[in-house]
């Protein structure tokens, strides 16, 4: 797949957040970005103001730039405080393309709990077929120092749990590391459901995992579906 332009971008992380609101994983809170393509720069949701507020209203144009310290090179609005979220992970793994970070509620709930997020969904489960790591720690990720904390806990996973807090999910595009989001709070409710009837899960064993890997439709199906759901398939 060739690399998604600047302004492809742009688009992609409007339309993940107003799918991450209208799935309820997000209020005003919360932030997609993208590492713009053979570049130290990242596009990111503008920090929540007066002026951006419902994330089913950020518009292509508002996403702000930043370089891997921090600093906004591009852009009217300002950064969010936890920006450190995103460039830390993107320093710590090279091969990740988008950072999605939620306050969404289940698996947030689930961190709280110290519950750990089973594969028992068989759309979902391959996302967490290794587990969910937690990051015991509720600061806001203000700084280089959290921020590496974080991208440590996560390690080579594709989401981990900021506990008492929220959520991130990393993939190699926009749409993944949005749909694993969803993904994961769709296998938090169903693990907390389980629990909430005192019941032990079946955990889907890695062979059928493998099955569902290779036969589940792409990312383009599920993608079409939640921005049409979202109202901003174009
Ligand atoms: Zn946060």
């Amino acid at each position: 797949m060739a690399s998604a332009t600047e302004m492809e971008l742009r688009h992609l992380l409007a339309q993940s957040c107003a799918i991450l609101y209208r799935q309820g994983l997000t209020d005003y809170m919360g932030h997609p970005s993208a590492r713009i393509p053979g570049t130290d720069k990242i596009l990111l949701k503008p920090r929540h103001s007066t002026r951006i507020r419902a994330m089913d209203q950020v518009r292509p144009e508002d996403m702000i730039i930043i370089d891997l310290e921090g600093n906004v090179v591009e852009g009217d609005l300002g950064p969010p405080a936890e920006r450190f979220i995103h460039t830390c992970i993107y320093k710590a793994r090279p091969e990740v393309q988008s950072v999605i970070h939620t306050h969404q509620p289940m698996a947030t709930i689930m961190g709280v709990a110290e519950q750990p997020i089973l594969p028992i969904l068989h759309v979902e489960s391959p996302l967490v077929e290794f587990g969910v790591p937690i990051w015991p720690c509720a600061k806001l990720v203000t700084d280089n120092e959290l921020g590496d904390q974080l991208a440590q806990a996560l390690g080579d996973h594709p989401t981990a749990i900021l506990q008492g807090h929220g959520i991130v999910s990393v993939a190699d595009t926009v749409q993944d590391a949005t749909i694993g989001a969803i993904h994961l709070e769709h296998l938090a409710e169903a693990n907390y459901r389980v629990l909430a009837i005192n019941k032990k899960p079946r955990v889907i064993p890695p062979e059928e995992m493998r099955q569902l890997k290779e036969r589940g439709v792409g990312v383009d199906v599920r993608w079409a579906y939640y921005a049409e759901l979202a109202g901003v398939l174009e």
